[in-house]
C-alpha cells in the first residue's frame, strides 16, 4: 500500500500525460510556452476567479502574493502555526512578522474567533490555510479582515477543487495560492503553483513580480523574483485536469469509506470534522488519537504507511520560536502530538481502507484500553 499512489495515477492518465509532454518537446517553448496561458485560463475558469497566474511553487505563490500587497519590514501578518512551514516562511522572508492564531480543535483550521484580538495597527494581512483539503472559515475571516482593512490570502495548497458555500476554494478571498507539488490533489511532476485573484491591479503586479518585476522587456518597474512555472509542468497539470473531477469523486468515495468505519468508534480515534457547508478534497485523511508513536509502529509493522501533518507547530520551530514569543496556541501544541494521516487517494480501494481501519482500531484498543474508554 502506498501513502499517496502516484504510479497508479500515471498509469490511468499515461496517454494524456505523454501526449502533452511530447507536444512541448515538439514545439520547444520550455519557458512561457502556450501551455502556461492555457492552464491559467482553465484554472481561472475552474475556480471562478478572474485571474490565475502560475508560479514556480506554492511557496513562491505565497511570496509573490505578499510582495504584490507590498508587505515588508514592520508589517504583521496573522496566520496559523498548524501548517506546512512555507506559510510562515514567506512572511518572515520579507522581513514582516508572523503572528500566530490558534486552531479549531475539530477541523485544525485557524479559529476565526481568535483573530481580532491579534490585530494591531501594523497588521496588513491574514493567511488562513485550508488544511487537509477543507476550506477554512472564510466568510468569518473575510468579515473580520474587512472591518480592519486587511487583505486575506487563502493558502489553498491542499484544497484546490474543494467548495465552500457554493464557491470554489481559490476564489474565497482577495488572493489565493495553490501548489502543484506532486503529492497534492492536483499535482505536476516537479514544482509548480498558482495565484488567483479577481483584482486586475493585483493580478498585473503578480505577473510582473513573477518575471523579475518586468513591465516590459528589461524594464523593471518593481522588485521581483524568478518565479515562473515551466511549460512542461503546466502541460502535466493540463493532462491531469482531464481526470481531476473523477479523481475528486474517488477521493470522496475513499473518505466516505473511512468515515463509515471510523466515525463513532469506541477506540479513541477521532477523524477530523468536515463541516456540512463545504467539501474537502482530502489532501490528507487525518485522525486524532493518543499513543501515536505506538499506533504508527503497529501500522508500519503490517506495511501500512502513515504520516504526521505536522509534528511541530511553527511557533515551536527553532528558527521561528523567537519571532512571536507571545504566541499562545495550546490547541496546536496539543494536536501536533496527536494527529496522524492515513493512506489516501483516488486509487486507494475500499478493501485497502478496511484493512487500514481494522488494523488501526485493533491497535488503538490494545494501546490504551483505559484511555479509549475515557474519551468516548
Ligand atoms: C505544500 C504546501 C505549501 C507549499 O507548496 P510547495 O509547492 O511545496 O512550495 C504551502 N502551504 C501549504 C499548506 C502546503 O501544504
Amino acid at each position: 500500500m502506498e501513502f499517496i499512489d502516484l504510479k497508479s495515477q500515471y498509469q490511468a492518465s499515461r496517454e494524456l500525460i505523454n501526449g502533452r509532454i511530447q507536444a512541448v518537446l515538439d514545439h520547444g517553448q520550455y519557458i512561457m510556452g502556450p501551455e502556461v496561458g492555457a492552464l491559467e485560463a482553465r484554472l481561472a475558469e475552474y475556480t471562478g476567479a478572474r485571474h490565475c497566474i502560475t508560479v514556480a511553487s506554492g511557496t513562491e505563490a505565497l511570496l509573490v502574493a505578499l510582495m504584490a500587497l507590498g508587505v515588508g519590514r514592520g508589517d504583521e501578518v496573522i496566520t496559523t502555526p498548524f501548517t506546512f512551514i512555507a506559510t510562515a516562511e514567506a512572511i518572515v522572508l520579507l522581513g514582516a512578522t508572523a503572528v500566530f492564531v490558534d486552531i479549531d480543535p475539530l477541523t485544525c483550521n485557524i479559529d476565526p474567533a481568535l483573530i481580532e484580538e491579534k490585530i494591531t495597527p501594523r497588521t496588513r494581512a491574514v493567511i488562513p490555510v485550508s488544511l487537509y483539503g477543507q476550506p477554512a472559515d472564510m466568510d468569518e475571516i473575510n468579515a473580520v479582515a474587512e472591518r480592519h482593512g486587511l487583505a486575506v490570502i487563502e493558502d489553498a495548497a491542499q484544497s484546490f477543487g474543494a467548495s465552500y458555500r457554493g464557491r470554489q476554494s481559490c476564489n474565497l478571498s482577495g488572493i489565493a495560492c495553490t501548489s502543484f507539488f506532486p503529492s497534492k490533489p492536483l499535482g505536476c511532476y516537479g514544482d509548480g503553483g498558482a495565484l488567483f485573484t479577481s483584482d486586475d491591479e493585483l493580478a498585473r503586479a503578480m505577473r510582473e513580480i513573477r518575471v523579475h518585476g518586468q513591465s516590459r522587456r528589461y524594464v523593471h518597474t518593481r522588485i521581483g523574483v524568478g518565479g515562473r512555472m515551466d511549460t512542461l509542468q503546466c502541460a502535466v497539470v493540463l493532462a491531469k485536469l482531464e481526470l481531476f473531477d473523477w479523481e475528486l469523486q474517488q477521493r470522496q468515495r475513499a473518505a466516505a469509506t473511512y468515515d463509515a468505519l471510523l466515525l463513532g468508534n469506541q477506540a479513541g480515534v477521532r477523524p477530523i470534522l468536515r463541516r456540512e457547508d463545504r467539501t474537502s478534497v482530502y489532501a490528507q485523511y487525518t485522525v486524532v488519537l493518543e499513543q501515536r508513536a505506538q499506533l504508527q509502529a503497529a501500522l508500519a509493522a503490517t506495511k501500512i504507511p502513515t504520516a504526521v501533518h505536522y509534528p511541530v507547530p511553527i511557533h515551536r520551530q527553532p528558527a521561528y520560536a523567537h519571532l512571536d514569543p507571545a504566541a499562545s496556541c495550546p490547541v496546536s501544541d496539543a494536536l501536533a502530538g496527536k494527529v496522524m494521516s492515513l493512506p489516501m487517494g483516488p486509487y486507494l480501494s475500499d478493501a485497502e481502507i478496511r484493512t487500514v481501519c481494522a488494523t488501526l482500531l485493533h491497535a488503538a484498543r490494545e494501546a490504551a484500553p483505559a484511555a479509549a474508554a475515557l474519551s468516548v
